[in-house]
C-alpha cells in the first residue's frame, strides 16, 4: 500500500496555497530527497495562448526554491506537443513559458523543454512488462536527477481524467512516443452537423482534413490528435471513445512507467485539485471550475496519487468526475493498467497535512 499525502487548500488564497504546498512537499520527503547539485526537473504546463493554469507558476516556485535551498539546481520543463500550438516547438514553448512567468526572474528557475528542439531527443527504453517494443520517452526525463511532478487534476476529452500519469507517460513522451499513444484514435465527421467552416482543416497538424462540401478525413494520415474534436465549434467531430480511450489510457500508463523504469525514487508526484476544469490546460479556454477546490495531493506513487484525487473528488463533491465532465469516457482504465504492469498502487493510505 503506498502512502499519499493531502492537504486541504484553495487557490482563493494565494499565499496560504503556497504555505500549503510546502508543507505538503516537506511531509512527502522532498526536502531530504533534494540532493545538493542534483539537476531537478519541475514537470509542468505552461498552459495555452490566453491563460495558463490558476496558480500553476506559483505553486512551481514553492518546488523550485525548496529544491534549491537544498542545494539542488531546479528547472521547470515540458514537452512539445502533437498539434499546432505555440508549444510546438521550443522555441516557442520557451518564449510562451516566459511570458507566463515560468523564469528565473519570476519565479526562480530557467524553462527548458525535455525533448529538444522538436520533440525528437529521445531515448528508447524497453519495458518487458508492455510488449515487445520499446517506447520513446523525452530524453531529459531518463537524465534528471530528481523530478517533481506537477499536475493540474482535470478532466480531458480522450482519457477522461488528466492527472499525474498522463503528466508522466504524456507529458514526458517524446514526439515519436506521443504518436505511438494517439495512434489508437480516430476521429469522424458528423456530415448532417459539418457546416464546412474548415476550422477543423486549419488546426490539423497532419493535414489529414479536407473540406469540401463538408470535411473529410484521410484516415491513413491521421494521427489521432483530436485537435479537430476539440476546434470543431458545432459537433460535428466524432470519437468512439469506449474503443479508443481505453487504449489510450493504457499506453499512457506504458509511457508513464518507461520514464520512471528503474528509479522510482527519483520522482515525487504532486495532484493539484484546485480550479478543476471539464478540459485540461493544453485548451485555451478549459472552461469554469467545476466544483469547489479540493486541495494537493503527493506521493511518490503516481498511481496511488491519481486514485486518490479521483477518489476524493467523488467523496467531496458527491460525483464522480466524469459526472461533471465526459460521462462515457471511464478514466480508470489508466490506473488499472498502472497496477497491472508495476507502475505503481490504487491502494493507498490517505494520510493528511495542514
Ligand atoms: S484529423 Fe483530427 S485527430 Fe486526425 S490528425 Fe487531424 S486534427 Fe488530429
Ligand atoms: S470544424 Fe467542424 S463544422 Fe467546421 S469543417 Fe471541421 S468538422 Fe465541419
Amino acid at each position: 500500500m503506498s502512502t499519499v499525502w493531502f492537504t486541504p487548500a484553495t487557490a482563493d488564497t494565494p499565499e496560504h496555497c503556497q504555505k500549503s504546498m510546502r508543507t505538503l512537499l516537506h511531509a512527502a520527503g522532498a526536502a531530504t530527497a533534494f540532493r545538493r547539485g542534483d539537476l531537478v526537473a519541475i514537470k509542468v504546463h505552461v498552459g495555452e495562448t490566453a491563460k495558463r493554469p490558476f496558480l500553476g507558476r506559483e505553486l512551481a516556485a514553492v518546488a523550485a526554491r525548496e529544491a534549491a535551498s537544498a542545494g539542488a539546481h531546479p528547472f521547470f520543463t515540458d514537452t512539445c506537443v502533437l498539434y499546432k500550438s505555440r508549444r510546438d516547438d521550443a522555441v516557442n514553448h520557451v518564449t510562451l513559458a516566459h511570458e507566463h512567468g515560468y523564469s528565473i526572474e519570476e519565479a526562480g528557475a530557467p524553462f527548458i523543454v525535455a525533448d529538444g528542439l522538436r520533440g525528437t531527443d529521445e531515448e528508447l527504453i524497453s519495458v518487458p512488462a508492455c510488449g515487445p517494443h520499446p517506447v520513446a520517452v523525452a530524453g531529459m526525463a531518463r537524465r534528471a536527477d530528481f523530478f517533481v511532478v506537477l499536475a493540474h487534476a482535470t478532466g480531458h476529452l480522450g482519457t477522461g481524467f488528466g492527472g499525474v500519469m498522463k503528466s508522466l507517460g504524456m507529458g514526458l513522451s517524446s514526439r515519436k512516443g506521443k504518436l505511438s499513444m494517439h495512434s489508437v484514435s480516430k476521429p469522424f465527421i458528423r456530415k448532417s452537423t459539418c457546416i464546412a467552416c474548415g476550422e477543423c482543416a486549419k488546426w490539423c497538424p497532419a493535414d489529414a482534413i479536407t473540406v469540401a462540401a463538408v470535411a473529410s478525413i484521410d484516415v491513413a494520415a491521421c494521427t489521432g490528435c483530436g485537435e479537430c474534436l476539440a476546434m470543431c465549434r458545432v459537433g460535428a467531430v466524432g470519437f468512439d471513445w469506449k474503443a479508443s480511450s481505453a487504449s489510450l489510457q493504457e499506453r499512457i500508463a506504458d509511457h508513464a512507467l518507461a520514464v520512471v523504469s528503474g528509479r522510482q525514487d527519483r520522482f515525487l508526484h504532486v495532484s493539484i485539485a484546485l480550479r478543476v476544469t471539464k478540459d485540461c490546460d493544453c485548451l485555451d479556454d478549459p472552461g469554469p471550475p467545476l466544483f469547489p477546490d479540493i486541495g494537493i495531493l503527493a506521493s511518490q506513487d503516481p498511481v496511488a496519487v491519481d486514485q486518490a484525487t479521483l477518489d476524493l473528488i467523488r467523496d467531496r463533491t458527491g460525483r464522480p468526475l466524469p459526472a461533471w465532465s465526459y460521462p462515457q469516457i471511464d478514466p480508470t482504465h489508466q490506473l488499472a493498467r498502472g497496477e497491472a504492469i508495476g507502475l505503481g498502487s490504487r491502494s493507498y493510505l490517505l494520510t493528511t497535512v495542514a
